[in-house]
């Protein structure tokens, strides 16, 4: 009866899965023996390098805004104790700071990482504010879509003061098309910022349906990497019950 067992067909599975076990093992000893460093992997998850970036406004102090722009290879940001500031942050809720993962491949953003792999050493690079600006005014439209949330979260924080339409608009499409699990760390800042801008823009029917939006996409029943904070839900709570009494808002972040 158990014949059945040895048909062709199992065999053939059989092999495959000893083939992918023999593959392993040799990546493993590979690793082991320090010919292939284990960041290598990392490196290829289609990030090739990372931006650290903050929201252009007066509420963010002044350690997490001198971060603003720095930039990083990926084996940097794995090694255990990497942090993407200089100091620690000097408000009691911390500010809002995102790293940005992006493969870069048009022009500007090339060149961003050619100059950090030439000083991959001194652990990182700084980008003024303009140069933020300028990598995310390139052409990375043309290039493959990975980078495009990423993109515009950078434009939305870079553009609050000079052009808040541009920053909504950012904001507006990171909420919307943020499904990736990848995505999942740009939703928070996104929907507090743009709530706070639409707050600004006097869109005040708008900032209350994306207060909505943010508490049915985090049920505060619920916790997960990347959920917002007892203090932004409270931030988020305060801002929906002035909203609906018809108060004035107070405007910080
Ligand atoms: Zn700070």
């Amino acid at each position: 009866m158990l014949e059945g067992w040895e048909s062709p067909d199992v065999t053939v599975y059989l092999v495959a899965i000893l083939g992918l076990l023999v593959v392993w093992q040799y990546y493993q000893i590979q690793i082991m023996a320090g010919r292939i460093m284990a960041v290598d992997i990392f490196d290829r998850s289609g990030i090739r390098m990372y931006v650290y970036v903050t929201p252009h406004d007066d509420h963010v102090c002044a350690v997490c805004s001198a971060s603003h722009g720095r930039v990083f290879l990926p084996s940097q940001v794995a090694k255990k104790k990497f942090l993407p500031f200089t100091g620690k942050c000097q408000r009691p809720t911390p500010c809002i700071g995102v790293l940005v993962g992006l493969y870069g491949a048009w022009l500007e953003a090339r060149g961003v990482l050619e100059h950090l792999r030439n000083n991959a050493k001194k652990g990182g690079i700084q980008l003024s504010s303009e140069e933020v600006r300028a990598l995310v005014n390139g052409q990375w439209e043309r290039c493959i879509d990975t980078d495009r949330l990423g993109v515009h979260l950078i434009e939305a924080f870079s553009y609050e003061k000079i052009n808040q339409e541009v920053s909504i608009e950012g904001y507006r499409y990171v909420v919307n098309e943020g499904k990736e699990v990848r995505h999942l760390m740009f939703l928070v800042p996104a929907y507090l910022r743009l709530t706070q801008l639409l707050l600004r823009a006097g869109e005040e029917a708008e900032a209350l349906e994306n207060i909505e939006r943010f508490e049915s996409r985090f049920p505060s029943t619920k916790r997960g990497p990347h959920f917002p904070s007892d203090e932004q839900r409270e931030l988020m709570r305060t801002k929906k019950a002035q909203l609906l009494k018809g108060l004035p808002l107070q405007m910080s972040a």
